[in-house]
């Protein structure tokens, strides 16, 4: 982990980012951005963070040639897995790295905002491995839909607090963890779930997850002779398994980086979660980005069958991406998703998280070569998923 940032100083990736903040926040804002750069470099800090990640967390994650999958396709197909991490998805390694930061600054209770659950349940993780306190908020409606989620949270020691306001989902949780912060400036820490929010957080937590751009490197390297693949493929919710697989290939601009962001029921529904594709600018928690708003700036609800891309911002650095044309962001609809992750399942026996499952959809909508090298981050594993593709299967097979 090097000392170069995407952002500015400021936390700006072109006009999007900053700081949008009230008052009360200020404080506890800037002392996180002092901390974290000073720390961000040192030796220890480092040192202690990749030893979570390999004895802890699983890494490296394997990146695996999919064979049948690349016959269908006519490309070689790699799967980059952050399926098999602990807690099973790319969301440990950034509560590792902030768990980390809170331990530095001296805190000893941490919250967080959780839609699906699965940052909820990496944040209780790391919470009872250090000994601290944790209180998660989560959408009423979410607690209901992924109750074992819930349960898995309960057990490693956190108390689960229902967001009941709005649509009770991911955007109102994250609304009570900010309420909180302000509460509780002293000792408590936020740990955010995603490259959003105020500066630092969606510096930090993409230079978190670049370890898995960062082995990406060494490992095609060993398998194709080449650091840069053709096509690098993740799906998008707030953008942090994109950002951290992208991280480290942004300047590299012969690799073509694509984000997929879920449609849900086709985005000119008005039910759908494709923030890039139907967004204007505008502020949400704390930084400036695309967001779906009405025309009176309000913020309109997103809707995906995945309760992981179910957010209607996007972290500031994909708003930038997009705008600059670096990444090309393309949408895939339930179905779409729904029919790839059988897909998967059955041509490589991996059954993977809904959320992944749209980076694998848009495969058929791209125009690939023999020789083209393609990498998919496989965000997560789909065992939470297992009811939705069970109630789904008679209509696909
Ligand atoms: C949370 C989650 C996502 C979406 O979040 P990003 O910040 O966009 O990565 C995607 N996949 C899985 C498995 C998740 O748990």
């Amino acid at each position: 982990m090097n000392k170069t940032f995407i952002s500015d100083s400021r936390g700006y990736y072109g006009q999007y980012g900053g700081a949008f903040i009230p008052e009360m926040l200020r404080e506890n804002v800037e002392s996180l951005r002092q901390v974290y750069y000073n720390i961000i470099g040192s030796e220890e800090f480092i040192t202690e963070f990749k030893m979570l990640l390999g004895d802890y967390a699983g890494r490296p994650s394997p990146l695996f040639h999919a064979r049948r999958l690349s016959e269908k396709y006519g490309a070689k197909i790699y799967l980059k897995r952050e399926d098999l991490n602990h807690t099973g998805s790319h969301k440990i390694n950034n509560t590792i790295g902030q768990i980390l930061l809170a331990k530095k600054m001296g805190k000893t209770r941490i919250i967080a905002e959780t839609g699906a659950g699965q940052h909820g349940v990496a944040t209780a993780t790391v919470c009872a491995l250090m000994g601290l306190e944790c209180v998660v908020y989560m959408g009423e409606l979410d607690m209901a839909r992924q109750e074992p989620n819930v349960k898995r949270m309960e057990m490693l020691g956190a108390t689960v607090v229902p967001a009941t306001c709005g649509n009770k989902t991911l955007k109102d949780a994250t609304n009570e963890a900010l309420r909180d912060w302000i509460c509780n400036p002293e000792d408590t820490f936020y740990i955010i779930g995603s490259v959003v929010g105020p500066h630092p957080y969606p510096d930090l937590v993409s230079k978190f997850q670049s370890v898995i751009s960062e082995e990406l490197l060494t490992q095609l390297s060993a398998k194709e002779g080449t650091e840069d693949p053709d096509y690098i493929i993740a799906c998008v919710g707030g953008g942090s398994n994109a950002a951290g697989i992208f991280y480290k290939y942004i300047d590299r601009k012969n690799v073509k980086l694509i984000g997929v962001e879920a449609a849900g029921k086709g985005v000119d529904t008005g039910e759908t979660a494709a923030t890039i594709s139907v967004g204007e600018p505008g502020i949400i928690h704390g930084s400036k980005t695309l967001l779906m708003q009405n025309d009176d700036g309000q913020i309109t609800e997103p809707y995906s069958i995945s309760a992981g891309l179910d957010y209607p911002g996007v972290g500031p650095l994909h708003a930038w991406l997009a705008d600059t044309g670096r990444c090309t962001y393309l949408n895939v609809t339930d179905k779409e998703a729904l029919i790839a992750a059988y897909e998967l399942t059955r041509l490589e026996g991996i059954i993977p998280a809904l959320e992944s499952a749209h980076a694998i959809a848009v495969l058929g909508k791209l125009e690939l070569k023999p020789a083209d090298i393609v990498v998919i981050n496989i965000s997560g594993r789909g065992d939470k998923d297992m009811q939705t593709y069970i109630n789904a299967k008679g209509s696909l097979i």
